[in-house]
C-alpha cells in the first residue's frame, strides 16, 4: 500500500513556505496544509528562522491593532508586509 506518494515534505518548497506563512499565522490555512508547512519547517533551518522574523513582524503589527489602527491603514500594512514577502523570495 503506496501511503508515500507526491505529497512529503519534500512537496513543498521554501519558496511556498514564505507564500503561506501568512495565512499560516492568520490561522486560514487548511488543515492539511498547515501540517505539510509546518512538517516542511520542523526541519528546515532557514524556514525556521524566517518565521521566527515573521512572527515578529506580526506581533508589531498586533500591537498596532491595539490601539486601533484604521482599516485603510491595516490594509496598508499589509500591502507592505506582503511585497516584503515577495522579495524574500530570489529570482520570479
Ligand atoms: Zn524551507
Amino acid at each position: 500500500m503506496p501511503e508515500r506518494g507526491a505529497s512529503g515534505p519534500s512537496s513543498i518548497e521554501c519558496r511556498q513556505i514564505a507564500d503561506l506563512l501568512g495565512d499560516y499565522l492568520e490561522g486560514t490555512l487548511p488543515k492539511p496544509t498547515r501540517e505539510l508547512l509546518e512538517w516542511h519547517i520542523e526541519g528546515c533551518g532557514p524556514c525556521v528562522a524566517f518565521l521566527n522574523t515573521y512572527r515578529g513582524t506580526i506581533n508589531a503589527a498586533a500591537k498596532l491593532k491595539e490601539v486601533e489602527i484604521p482599516s485603510e491603514l491595516k490594509q496598508r500594512l499589509l500591502t507592505v508586509l506582503r511585497s516584503q514577502r515577495a522579495s524574500h523570495q530570489p529570482g520570479a
